[in-house]
């Protein structure tokens, strides 16, 4: 059982805040999982380059006893499943994307599944939310909390808790 997994939560297609709280919910009831911490939900300005409508972005925290490839697996279910999402433009637009921040202090790198997320400390739309309910949590490869990578950030993108 691994109680420190982290999933980032983002949606800027359909009902936004309907999709997060579905998102939620089926998380919830996936088996041998719990969810301990729920962020706010923050409206934050789309990065990559894509021109597209702003995202509803949040953090939870999950205790579990699925493995990380057992996990992936099932959050790209709920994404192809419940949110009918097509995989199309790289950093487009999406009902939902369910990405896994950290699970635990474990590294993975494996061709489909990298943990720690390798961009999770570049981007404030992840940062924001994630210090609200972990910021003591220290970054197995950073070395660093997750408040200080915060307060490191250069970017500067809007997100706005709502
Ligand atoms: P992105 O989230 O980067 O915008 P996608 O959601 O389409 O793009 O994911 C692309 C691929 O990223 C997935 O097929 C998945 O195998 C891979 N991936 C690698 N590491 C992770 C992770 N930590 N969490 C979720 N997906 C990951
Ligand atoms: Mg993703």
């Amino acid at each position: 059982m691994e109680s420190d997994v982290f999933i980032a939560l983002g949606s800027n297609q359909g009902d936004r805040e309907l999709n997060l709280l579905r998102a939620v919910a089926e998380i919830g009831k996936l088996p041998g999982c719990r969810i301990t911490a729920l962020s706010g939900f923050y409206d934050t300005e789309p990065v990559g380059g894509v021109e597209q409508d702003s995202f509803l972005n949040a953090v939870l925290r999950l205790e579990t006893a699925l493995a990380p490839q057992e996990l992936l697996a099932r959050l790209q279910g709920i994404e192809t499943d419940i949110f009918k999402r097509r995989r199309t433009i790289p950093n487009g637009p999406r009902t939902m994307d369910l990405d896994i921040l950290f699970y635990g202090r474990q590294v993975v790198a494996e061709e489909n599944l990298a943990i720690p997320h390798p961009r999770l400390h570049e981007r404030r739309f992840v940062l924001v939310p994630l210090a609200e309910i972990a910021p003591e949590f220290i970054h197995p490869l950073l070395q660093t909390t997750v408040a200080g990578l915060l307060a490191a950030l250069k970017s500067d993108e809007r997100v706005t808790k709502v």
